[in-house]
């Protein structure tokens, strides 16, 4: 049994982590999405909310692709959380230069720490390569239109947070 974890924040989560997802699906038998407690980002959505939206798109998406799909929120270090859920992948999604760097450093760091765990780099479809949550926040803070980059549902929720 083949298992990836996909590990991120998710606030919210995008139309890019949802292609992200599709494509891990194809390549594994279970995914486990590792939603990032996070507390010194400040999240905008706390974590119920993020994992409720997570939730609710990946029930689409499991249906879809035939792939398990669970949720797992995780305070821990990415690699112990990998253990945890018994996943021998952990998948990532790359966009552009700016992931570069920092994903360079991570597995390296990771490989130091557990070589068996292999890192997967995925990239989104070109019309939602661009798509970041921090800047949908910022978009939908400032009365712009998100709707192509979040799902309808996940739309509604940033129009009720954001007290639009
Ligand atoms: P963000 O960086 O948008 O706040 P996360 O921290 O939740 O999102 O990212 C989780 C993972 O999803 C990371 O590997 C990130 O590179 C990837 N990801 C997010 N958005 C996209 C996208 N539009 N295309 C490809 N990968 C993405």
């Amino acid at each position: 049994m083949r298992v990836g974890l996909y590990p991120g924040t998710f606030d919210p989560i995008t139309l890019g982590h949802t292609d992200i997802i599709k494509r891990a699906c194809a390549l594994v038998d279970r995914l486990v999405i590792g939603i990032a407690i996070n507390r010194d980002k400040g999240p905008l959505f706390p974590l119920e909310e993020r994992v409720s939206m997570v939730e609710a798109e990946c029930a689409i998406l499991s249906a879809e692709t035939g792939c398990e799909i669970v949720v797992h929120p995780f305070e821990n270090l990415l690699i112990d959380c990998a253990h945890d859920v018994g996943a021998q992948v952990i998948v990532r999604g790359l966009r552009a230069v700016a992931d570069f760097e920092y994903e360079y450093q991570m597995v390296g760091m990771n490989r130091a720490m557990d070589d068996t765990v292999e890192t997967v780099f995925l990239m989104a479809e070109a019309r939602y390569q661009a798509i970041a949550s921090k800047l949908v926040k910022e978009i939908a803070r400032l009365d712009g239109d998100v709707s192509k980059f979040v799902a309808p549902s996940v739309n509604e929720a940033l129009k009720e947070k954001l007290g639009k």
